[in-house]
């Protein structure tokens, strides 16, 4: 079978919703499964948020983790497209993991509560975006609710977040009298009713901007959006496909999640204007989705399914080719070689085997440790994807085990949740206590908890004085290894080694740092390190 891969290339949306929580992202996320038949996922969705909001007890979470490994990656068919939603954790504490998420989408939905604007989670995970230029569609969410101004939620938007935004549709009223909405570009209206088992797509739709039985039938709500959009005409550009695509600009819709309401209007611009998968940066060149040769990128690892069995599964972005159930592949980082017979598709509730994917596709590779964040699999070239962000630490802890005959377990455990991405390890060059380095003090928790669980050791985790890391490094033209060896040699009392190896900096204050980097000028000091 040949499959056309650059149709298959074109027919993808890959995107991740961002929002602060509670802004309805849970709820459009079910809508727009409807819209695809994928009902029953709708049901696992709720699951998943019912256990989320336990935030504090997290261990709720880890119940539902056989739940949010299935709706983490949920594809669905609308019209001829083919669309991967990735989920993104909620709780902040996790962010880093959410950055890696937004790694491996080529859009985003950005869900703003209409009530409470612009709010810091969605300003922080926007941010992430902007960094990547990744086009932003923006829903403005709960209208059926007394909520602020259109006007001001886009002025709101365009000054924080540093966007501007193009309305394509704008909302008749809120609240009680909230009408419906007017579409700019269609040039007629939809009309609200409300209800949350509507399926959407059956609104009651008037022809015209400016039909004459608007006036009479919505009042003084009409008179006002009349007002509103011609201010709006004259003063905001017009959709600019380029600044959208460079993450500058962003259409902006209106609607009520719960209500089904404005919801398949955002489904439709996905598929219209969010792009395809685009081409990937690897160190050694760039790699076009419809390449025939498969390439892929891990974004995530996800452990532990069944404590028993250790397993975890690697997220793969596909970048390139078409992958197929039981091809050969190999992993560049080890050059060991890999068969994934059983591949987790994400498309139900249930895992499902998963016989092809093309770009933009995200395939789940159950695996003992093969594989780890920021791995490149390939068919066989020497090739290693870019852009897979680790964050430097903000806290730090020291870990030690509560009885040392588990000492082994210790390590092992603190190794595979390192490479998996929940907590930083680092190796002290002086000193055999290991230290971990997270970005939220959850981390310190789970990790504390799933040693217990998993790998049976109790560990001791307790304060340390560090508060700042940097990876280090060295340009050959500075004098490369053996400069980076005369730093590390003469600060060896604050280096460690992390997780991959990387020598890293730790330190306690922000004045110690500039001092080091002031005495150092041929090392550079990174906060943040790319691939392993
Ligand atoms: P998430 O935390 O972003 O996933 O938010 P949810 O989807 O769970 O929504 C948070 C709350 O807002 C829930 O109680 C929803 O029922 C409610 N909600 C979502 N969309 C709307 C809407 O359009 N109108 C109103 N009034 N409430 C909504």
């Amino acid at each position: 079978m040949s499959a056309d891969i650059p149709t298959q290339v074109r027919r993808r949306r890959t995107f991740a919703i961002i929002s602060h929580p509670d802004a309805g992202k849970t709820t459009l996320t079910e809508k727009l499964l409807l819209f695809s038949g994928a009902i029953q996922i709708a049901g696992s969705v709720k699951a998943r948020k019912a256990s989320r909001h336990a935030t504090s007890d997290w261990m709720e979470i880890e119940k539902q983790r056989g739940i949010s490994v299935a709706s983490s990656v949920m594809q669905m068919e609308y019209r001829d497209c083919v669309i991967n939603l990735l989920d993104t954790p909620g709780h902040q504490d996790f962010s880093e993991d959410t950055y890696r998420v937004l790694t491996a989408v080529d859009a985003a939905l950005m869900v703003i509560d209409a009530a409470n604007g612009v709010e810091p989670q969605t300003r922080r995970l926007l941010q992430v975006c902007r960094a990547r230029n990744t086009p932003i569609l923006t829903f403005v969410n709960k209208m059926d609710r007394e909520v602020k101004e259109p006007l001001d939620l886009m002025d709101e938007i365009e000054r924080e977040l540093g966007m501007t935004v193009v309305p394509f549709t704008w909302p008749v009223g809120m609240g009680k009298v909230f009408h419906g909405v007017l579409d700019l570009r269609e040039e007629q209206m939809r009309v609200f009713s409300a209800g949350a088992d509507r399926a959407g797509g059956d609104d009651e739709i008037l022809a015209g901007l400016n039909n004459p039985a608007y006036a009479s039938r919505f009042g003084m709500q009409y008179e006002q959006a009349h007002g509103e959009i011609q201010l709006v005409r004259e003063a905001a550009p017009s959709f600019d496909e380029a600044e959208f695509l460079a993450g500058r600009q962003t259409p902006m819709f209106f609607g009520s999640a719960v209500n089904n309401f404005g919801v398949r209007e955002v489904l439709d611009a996905l598929v219209d204007l969010a792009p395809p998968p685009a081409v990937r940066p690897a160190i050694q060149r760039e790699v076009a989705p419809a390449e025939p040769k498969f390439t892929g990128v891990v974004f995530k690892i996800q452990a532990n399914m069944d404590p028993a069995h250790r397993d975890r599964i690697a997220f793969v972005r596909v970048a390139s080719g078409h992958f197929e159930r039981g091809m050969r592949l190999k992993v560049v980082r080890s050059g060991k070689e890999l068969r994934p017979n059983t591949v987790v598709s994400f498309l139900s509730q249930r895992r499902e085997l998963l016989d092809e994917a093309f770009a933009g596709d995200i395939i789940g590779i159950p695996n003992h440790g093969v594989l780890q964040l920021g791995d490149t699999l390939t068919e066989g070239e020497s090739l290693q994807f870019t852009g897979l962000p680790f964050f430097a630490p903000e806290m730090f802890r020291m870990v030690e085990v509560a009885d040392p005959l588990k000492t082994k377990q210790l390590k092992a455990g603190l190794q595979q949740l390192g490479e998996e991405g929940a907590i930083q390890v680092f190796r002290p060059i002086a000193g055999s206590v290991l230290m971990l380095g997270a970005v939220g003090q959850l981390q310190f928790e789970v990790v504390a908890h799933r040693l217990e669980h998993e790998y049976g050791c109790k560990a001791r985790i307790s304060p340390c004085r560090f508060s700042i890391a940097r990876w280090v490094t060295c340009d050959e033209a500075d004098g490369g290894a053996k400069e980076l060896q005369r730093f590390i040699d003469g600060n060896s009392h604050r280096m460690a080694h992390d997780a991959v190896n990387a020598p890293t900096l730790l330190v306690e204050y922000a004045p110690e740092l500039r001092a080091i980097e002031n005495n150092w000028p041929k090392i550079k000091f990174h906060a943040l390190r790319e691939h392993a």
